[in-house]
């Protein structure tokens, strides 16, 4: 029952009320137990999202250290990746600002000045827009090595985890894009994302200055085919990168510069296309098709 209710607390982000049910089950289950286990396992995270590296350390450590069951120590050893917490970090440095716990491989002190002056200004700039208000710091880990990384996390960089407010990127990424997932995924509460949207967003907001509308017409001519913005909304786990990032920038800003901020905020919530109907109305289709002829000529 301690158990359930600790991971319940867990799963509905309400950490401090989760605790005492963990650490309850921790101290009244024997070593053996696969209560005890995932109960340290799911008290990482929560000692984690509270800003206490150290007890969120240890509880994951010690979640693997009892190796009880498989499924646990694989959730455990995925958090302590995921956190930093693994001896491959162990000599990189961490610095914190105002909106960030960076975590750096490789770089000099005066790199580092650079690198965080510039960060915090994107994300006071990017936040003006989504008036967030995040439950922690973004723990940020600036990658010297892509190749280190896949080795390490079993993933290509970069990408964020919006629900840790982590962001693992590559210390020559664009500025904006990785943090504007963590900063868009606390705008409010959001019942649905979309590939589409989601990405657009994170592109329209990367603060690279990039001429996303040429992009598409390079792509469009390198590969010789028409392209349609309600085939890639609806579909985007088809398409790449390549082409579905700057063609969902493209629209993200005509949605942004025809509707505004707050009806686009209102949508962002559930960014399907049958929600994008009911609050934008007739003009979604006509602006689409605009976008589309635009893309095409
Ligand atoms: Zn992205």
């Amino acid at each position: 029952m301690n158990l359930l209710l600790g991971r319940t607390y867990t799963d509905k982000k309400n950490y401090s009320k989760a605790i005492p049910y963990l650490e309850y089950t921790i101290k009244n289950e024997p070593n053996n137990s696969w209560r005890k286990v995932w109960a340290s396992a799911y008290l990482g995270t929560c000692y984690f999202m509270q800003q206490d590296y150290e007890n969120s350390s240890k509880a994951t450590k010690e979640c693997i250290d009892l190796n009880v069951t498989k499924n646990a120590t694989n959730y455990a050893y995925s958090r302590l990746l995921l956190f930093g917490f693994d001896d491959f970090y162990k000599n990189w440095k961490i610095v914190d600002s105002e909106n960030f716990r960076f975590h750096f491989q490789n770089m000099s002190d005066s790199e580092i000045k650079n690198y965080i002056s510039i960060r915090e200004k994107a994300f006071q700039d990017i936040n003006k827009f989504f008036n967030s208000r995040l439950p922690k710091k973004i723990d940020f880990f600036v990658w010297d090595s892509r190749d280190d990384a896949k080795e390490i996390l079993k993933a290509n960089l970069g990408f964020a985890k919006p629900e840790f407010c982590v962001v693992h990127s590559y210390s020559r990424q664009t500025v904006g894009h990785e943090m504007t997932h963590v900063i868009s995924n606390y705008t409010a509460e959001i019942s649905n994302k979309t590939r589409f949207i989601n990405e657009g967003t994170s592109v329209y907001f990367d603060q690279s200055n990039q001429d996303r509308l040429k992009q598409v017409k390079d792509w469009k001519a390198k590969n010789n085919t028409q392209i349609g913005i309600k085939d890639c909304w609806l579909n985007g786990e088809k398409y790449s990168e390549e082409i579905l990032y700057p063609l969902a920038c493209v629209f993200t800003k005509e949605l942004i510069d025809n509707f505004g901020k707050d009806k686009f905020l209102e949508f962002f919530k559930n960014q399907t296309y049958e929600n994008a109907k009911i609050v934008f109305g007739d003009k979604l289709d006509r602006l689409i098709e605009k976008t589309d002829n635009e893309i095409n000529n």
